[in-house]
């Protein structure tokens, strides 16, 4: 039998027993050995998500050993995994055939959103062929399950980096000191970006500032006064939102110089709308951009990072829970405690 965390309310998780899934055609099933919480994980716990109508199955970052290999599907490439393999992947994968996909925008797939897979809080999870032809990775030995499932956030982190347009030697300000911000700074600092972390948890800039990244402590330094002093009062070359929250977002423009950019990495509720100083956007040419997921490419750049260790993902993992209690993980979370937790359905 498979264990399977089932969002049935908001703040309700329960585990569900199922039978370990079957792998379709070109299919494996993977043993989860860790899956980590995110802030998409916990927005669905607080409130629902509209891509995740409850009850639902949740947790998409995730990496195991291969359980089970599915029968060979004619119509995809041999995906070259084997029963006890070790592997990391992601939970989505682009088509290769759409209009998006055909112009170098895989992210912006018209299948990518629908075709992906949740579920991965459970002891099995199964990968389609989709996945395994385009954004499957065996696992490095020296890599342990929990860093390996770094591979999604990452992917996204790459991405969103990569479409900023990076200049070593800029300043760039990340608002937000959760994993994606810290996995922003130091993706950055690999760029030869000084990263500049805006937060207000005192362990969680301690934590930044102990991986040697510049923080700004908004709870005691004024955001705005504490950026120009830093930046030759011009403002920072760009900037990049990793909050999610409808106040950071407007606040967002009046951080960057003349001619800076704005990235809006932290999605709000889709009904939401913004405020911008026009002036800004005009006069002062500050341009606003907003990246969304990731394609292949971006996936292949992240477990580079993973496996040659450019950045330290391990310390971004406050703790570790057996699966059956991802109940108190989530309380946890959603009471302001800890970065990101690890699900660990082996652990006793
Ligand atoms: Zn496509």
């Amino acid at each position: 039998m498979s264990r399977v965390a089932m969002l049935i309310a908001p703040h309700r998780i329960e585990i569900r027993e199922e039978s370990i899934p079957t792998p379709s055609p070109g299919a494996i099933v993977v043993r989860v050995r860790a899956a980590l919480t995110d802030g998409t994980d916990l927005k669905a716990y607080r409130r629902g998500h509209p891509q995740m109508p409850m009850p639902t199955r949740f947790g998409h970052e995730f990496s195991g050993d291969v359980a089970t290999v599915g029968p060979l599907d004619p119509a995809a490439q041999p995906h070259g995994f084997a029963v006890g393999d070790a592997v990391m992947c992601v939970h989505s994968a682009p088509c290769g055939a759409c209009y998006w996909c055909l112009h170098g925008e895989e992210e912006l797939c018209e299948t990518i959103m629908a075709t992906k897979i949740l579920g991965a809080y459970a002891d099995y999870i199964e990968v389609p062929a989709r996945i395994l032809a385009r954004n499957c990775y065996a696992k490095p030995k020296d890599l342990s399950y929990a860093e390996a499932a770094f591979l999604e956030p990452l992917a996204c982190v790459v991405h969103s980096v990569e479409f900023l347009g990076h200049k070593p030697g800029s300043t760039v300000v990340v608002l937000g000191d959760g994993g994606f911000g810290l996995l922003h700074a130091q993706v950055l600092r690999r760029h030869g970006v000084h990263a500049l972390l805006v937060g207000r948890r005192p362990e969680r800039l301690e934590l930044a500032r102990s991986l040697d990244l510049d923080t700004i402590d908004a709870r005691t330094e004024l955001t705005l006064a504490a950026i120009l002093a830093r930046t030759g009062g011009r403002g920072a070359d760009a900037a990049i939102e990793c909050t999610g929250s409808q106040e950071v977002w407007q606040q967002a423009p009046s951080y960057v110089r003349r001619g800076g950019v704005v990235s809006f990495f932290g999605g709000l509720p889709s009904s939401t709308n913004v405020e911008f100083s026009s002036s800004r956007l005009h006069y002062d040419e500050v341009r606003l951009i907003g990246p969304f997921h990731f394609g292949t490419k971006s996936v292949g750049r992240a477990f580079e990072m993973l496996r040659d260790r450019e950045i330290a993902v391990a310390p971004l993992i406050t703790r570790t829970f057996e699966l059956a209690r991802i109940s108190d993980a989530f309380a946890a979370l959603d009471n302001g405690e800890g970065i990101k937790f690890a699900m660990d359905p082996s652990a006793a």
